[in-house]
């Protein structure tokens, strides 16, 4: 590749403050460094965890940041000491990494990997990125920074795919889908016959529902304050939609009544406090299993001790327990195998610089996924 070794520079949109919209922006993105990869980002999607950082975890530390982190990409060039990717390889780079090396790589328990940003700094944007945009250095989100034609990424944090794989569908699968899907049948371990409800119904939640159906749950009830999400949830098997606004008394009495005593699994996908209380307390006691998979750093939550004490079991999921540089190729080839939609949750397609379109139409409740286009593949 001619740019192997030299600065690149390209489009990126960059978030400067926090509640302001993203400014598109040439920026220099620095050659790969030892054990890194340089990617070409083909096609980006907006999640809520975007949103998070932007809108509702705006700590002035996290600034300015190149947000992203569902995308699809091809590798441009590799720094030193990098044997398992190739320039040309079609890859999608993982928020949570797999050095293979670490105890929790090494369990089949986990996969928090202790070389992921979140555990090294513990907050959404890592220092140590290769921006840099009118002499200011950018962070790095979520170590991937995919709202950029081109991004670096470490190679423990790269999953190789199936060349087959058309990047602007299975660029889903770098969040959202695996998050939700992971949560039930990773996570939850939702089994066969067994009854299921799923609080909020962005991809995240439709994929907790796809994940259900195909783990064999007979029952599946959605949630939802946003009564245009229903019709979208009875495609990926959900065979009940409530909306909690149309009844006086709280949600988890009314799932309560619905289901004689409550549901065996439940998978909170909002990111609300009140919500990950809800969805626990919406599981029958004995074995009820709750899945915390909504993202939220700003408030604790709360529960009456008995509701554990009474046999409940609350757990919560990261990339719905998967181990990226693994599962995600396994995921792409379900769903050239069609034994997974991805399809199902694109609702717009839009290039990078309608960016802030994307993310009004998140906001606003208008889309489950927009998938930006940002480079040709
Ligand atoms: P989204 O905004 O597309 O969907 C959220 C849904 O929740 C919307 O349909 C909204 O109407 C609904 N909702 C809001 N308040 C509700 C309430 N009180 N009761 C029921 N439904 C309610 O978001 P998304 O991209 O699907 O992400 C969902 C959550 O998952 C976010 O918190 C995100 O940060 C988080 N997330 C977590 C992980 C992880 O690894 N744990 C990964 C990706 C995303
Ligand atoms: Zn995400």
């Amino acid at each position: 590749m001619a740019t192997a070794g030299k600065v690149i520079k390209c489009k990126a949109a960059v978030a400067w403050e926090p509640n302001k919209p993203l400014v598109i922006e040439e920026i220099e993105v620095a050659p790969p460094q030892a054990n890194e990869v340089r990617i070409k980002i083909v096609a980006t999607a907006v999640c809520h965890t975007d949103l998070h950082h932007l809108f509702e975890n705006t700590k002035e530390e996290g600034f300015p940041v190149v947000l992203g982190h569902e995308a699809a990409g091809i590798v441009e060039s590799v720094g030193p000491g990098v044997t398992e990717y190739q320039p040309g390889d079609k890859v999608i780079p993982l928020f949570i990494s797999q050095c293979r090396e670490c105890q929790f790589c090494k369990s089949p328990k986990t996969n928090q990997c202790e070389k992921a940003w979140v555990g090294r700094h513990n907050v959404s944007s890592a220092p140590d990125s290769r921006f840099t945009c009118k002499g200011k250095k950018l962070l790095q989100f979520t170590g991937t920074s995919t709202f950029s034609e081109y991004t670096v990424v470490n190679q423990m944090a790269v999953a190789k795919i199936d060349p087959a794989a058309p990047l602007d569908k299975v660029c889903l699968l770098g969040c959202g889908i695996c998050t939700g899907y992971g949560a039930a049948v990773n996570t939850a371990k939702v089994e066969p016959g067994s009854t299921c409800a799923v609080f909020g119904l962005g991809a995240v939640g439709l994929a907790a529902v796809m994940g259900c159906k195909a783990a064999g749950a007979k029952r599946i009830i959605a949630v939802d304050i946003n009564p245009e999400k229903s019709e979208k949830a009875t495609v990926f098997g959900a065979t009940d939609f409530v909306n909690p606004k149309d009844h006086s008394e709280p949600i988890s009495q009314v799932l309560s009544e619905m289901t004689d005593g409550g549901v065996d699994f439940s998978l909170e996908c909002v990111g609300n406090v009140e919500v990950m209380r809800s969805a626990l307390e919406s599981c029958v006691q004995g074995w009820g299993v709750s899945v915390i998979v909504g993202w939220t750093d700003k408030e604790d939550f709360s529960a009456r001790p008995v509701q554990l004490i009474a046999g409940r079991t609350w757990k919560g999921s990261a990339f719905g327990g998967f181990k990226g540089r693994d599962a995600v190729p396994q995921m792409v080839k379900a769903y050239l195998d069609k034994k997974v939609m991805v399809d199902e949750f694109i609702t717009h397609n839009m290039t990078l610089d309608q960016v802030n379109d994307a993310i009004e139409l998140m906001k606003h409740g208008k889309c489950i996924r927009t998938v930006m286009t940002v480079s040709p593949q």
